[in-house]
C-alpha cells in the first residue's frame, strides 16, 4: 500500500512539473511514507527525519512531509518529535499534501488526516499512469471494516471503500497501455471486495485478466474468514491470473484466533487451505504469524508450528506481539515475555524456512514461466525474477525487466530458486 501511495504521489508530482532526485541531498521535497502496524517502523520513521533535519538545515527551503498511516495516527503530534517536518498527510489526503507541496504556505505547517466521506480512492490514485514499469500496483479498495483486536489499520486507513470493477478495470488497461505486464490488484482485505458497491471479487479478476497486454494479475491479501471459493476456478479460465495467496493466519490456536478477532478457526483456515490447493493446481500459498499474543500458551504455540508444518509454507511473514495504542488488544494484559517471544519467533522461522526448503526442492527439476524483475544484485550477469506461483528465480542472462522467460531449476535455498533459461 505504501509503495503504491508513494508511486502515486511521485507521479502526481511529476505530472506537476516536479522530477526526481537521486536522493535526499539533492531533493527541494523528501516524503517519508510511513506504516504504523508496529512500533518498530515509527521509530525507524523519526531516526530519518533526525538525518533530514541536518539536511534541512543546510537547505532551510526544502519541504519535509509525513505521509501515511503514522502521520494519520499522530497528526500534528508528529510536530512535537520531528519539528522539521512542514506537512502531515493520512493515506486519505494525498491530494491535498500534493496541492501543498505545489504552493506551500510559507512557513506555515499543514496537517491533512481524516477519511470520513473519502473516496475508495483519491483523485491522484485514480489518475496514476504509472512510470512505465512492467509491474503496476492497482488499488481496488482502501480500508478495513474487520477490527482484528491487534490492529491499527481500521483507525488509519478508515472503513472499506470498494472501486466499481470497470473503474480498476480502466486503470490495469492504462498501466498495460503504459507498458506494465503485470497488475497486483490491492486491498487490505481484498477478499471482502466490493461488498460495500454491491460487487464480488470474482468479477473484479475477470475484468481484470480480460485486459489486452497483461500477462499476469495478482491480488493482495486475502483474508480467510471472507474467503470466496468461487474464485478457485478462475485460475483454470484465466492463465494470466496467478496461483498464489498471501493469506496470513496469523496463530494456530482458536483461542488466539478468538481474542485476535479474526472470524475463523484453524480447522476452517486448514480447509481453505486444502480446497485452494485441490482446485488449483500449483496453488502457492504463503502466509503471515504473531507470536506472542496475550495469553498465548506453549500449548497454543506449538498449534501455530504444526500449522505452519501441515501447510507447509513455502514463506511467512512473523512478528512478535506489541501492544498498538487505541487498539483493542492494548487493553489485554501483554502477559507473554519479551525473551519467549523472542524465542518463539525464531523457533517458527526456523520451522519456516524447513518447509518453505522443503517447498523449493519439489520445484528442482522443473520449468516454470519467469517474469523478469531485474539484475540479480548477489550475482553477476543474472537476473531474478518470479514465478507465476510468486517463487523467486535468479537465472543468468541479460533479460529485460517483464520479459517471460522459460527458466529450468536446478537448485533451491529457503526462498530462492536457482535456475537455467531454456
Ligand atoms: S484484516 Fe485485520 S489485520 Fe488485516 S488490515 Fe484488517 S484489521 Fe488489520
Amino acid at each position: 500500500m505504501n509503495l503504491h501511495d508513494a508511486e502515486t504521489l511521485s507521479a502526481e508530482l511529476r505530472g506537476r512539473g516536479f522530477s526526481l532526485a537521486d536522493g535526499p541531498e539533492d531533493a527541494d521535497v523528501v516524503v517519508v511514507f510511513t506504516c504504523s502496524v508496529r512500533e518498530k517502523p515509527e521509530e525507524k520513521v523519526f531516526s530519518r527525519l533526525g538525518r533530514l533535519a541536518r539536511i534541512k538545515k543546510k537547505k532551510p527551503g526544502m519541504i519535509v512531509a509525513v505521509a501515511g498511516c503514522m502521520a494519520e495516527r499522530l497528526g500534528p503530534a508528529v510536530f512535537d518529535r520531528a519539528p522539521c517536518v512542514d506537512a502531515v498527510a493520512g493515506p486519505g489526503s494525498l491530494d491535498r499534501l500534493c496541492d501543498f507541496i505545489e504552493n506551500p504556505v510559507a512557513g506555515g505547517r499543514a496537517v491533512f488526516t481524516g477519511f470520513v466521506g473519502a473516496a475508495a480512492v483519491s483523485p491522484v490514485a485514480r489518475r496514476a499512469s504509472g512510470d512505465g514499469s512492467h509491474s503496476a500496483f492497482v488499488s481496488a479498495m482502501t480500508g478495513c471494516g474487520k477490527f482484528c483486536s491487534y490492529c491499527i489499520v481500521p483507525y488509519v486507513r478508515g472503513p472499506e471503500r470498494s472501486r466499481p470493477a470497470r473503474e480498476v478495470a480502466a486503470q490495469a488497461h492504462a498501466r498495460a497501455g503504459g507498458g506494465a505486464r503485470e497488475v497486483t490488484l490491492l486491498g487490505q482485505s481484498i477478499s471482502a471486495y466490493g461488498r460495500d458497491i454491491g460487487g464480488n471479487l470474482r468479477d473484479l479478476l475477470r475484468a481484470v485478466c480480460m485486459v489486452p497486454g497483461l500477462d499476469r494479475v495478482r491480488f493482495l491479501t486475502s483474508h480467510p474468514a471472507d474467503f470466496d471459493p468461487g474464485i478457485l476456478p478462475l485460475f483454470g479460465e484465466f492463465g494470466n491470473l496467478c496461483p498464489h495467496l498471501q493469506m496470513p493466519a496469523q496463530s494456530g490456536s482458536d483461542g488466539v484466533l478468538r481474542r485476535m478477532n479474526r472470524g475463523y478457526t484453524a480447522s476452517g483456515y486448514r480447509k481453505t487451505v486444502e480446497r485452494a490447493r485441490d482446485e488449483v493446481p500449483g496453488m502457492e500459498i504463503t502466509s503471515d504469524f504473531i507470536v506472542g499474543f496475550p495469553g498465548e500458551t506453549d500449548a497454543d504455540f506449538r498449534m501455530t508450528l504444526d500449522l505452519i508444518e501441515w501447510a507447509g509454507f513455502r514463506n511467512v511473514f512473523a512478528f512478535k506481539y506489541v501492544p498498538r495504542p487505541g487498539t483493542a488488544a492494548a487493553a489485554l494484559v501483554d502477559d507473554v515475555p519479551p525473551e519467549v517471544k523472542q524465542e518463539r519467533l525464531a523457533e517458527l522461522l526456523a520451522v519456516a524456512r524447513g518447509t518453505g526448503r522443503r517447498r523449493n526442492s519439489e520445484a528442482v527439476g522443473k520449468t516454470f514461466r519467469v517474469m523478469v524483475e531485474g539484475p540479480d544484485s548477489r550475482r553477476e550477469a543474472s537476473v531474478t525474477g518470479r514465478t507465476m506461483g510468486n517463487h523467486i528465480v535468479a537465472f543468468g542472462g541479460g533479460f529485460r525487466p517483464g520479459e517471460t522467460v522459460e527458466v529450468r531449476i536446478e537448485s533451491a535455498s529457503d526462498l530462492t530458486l536457482f535456475g537455467e533459461a531454456v
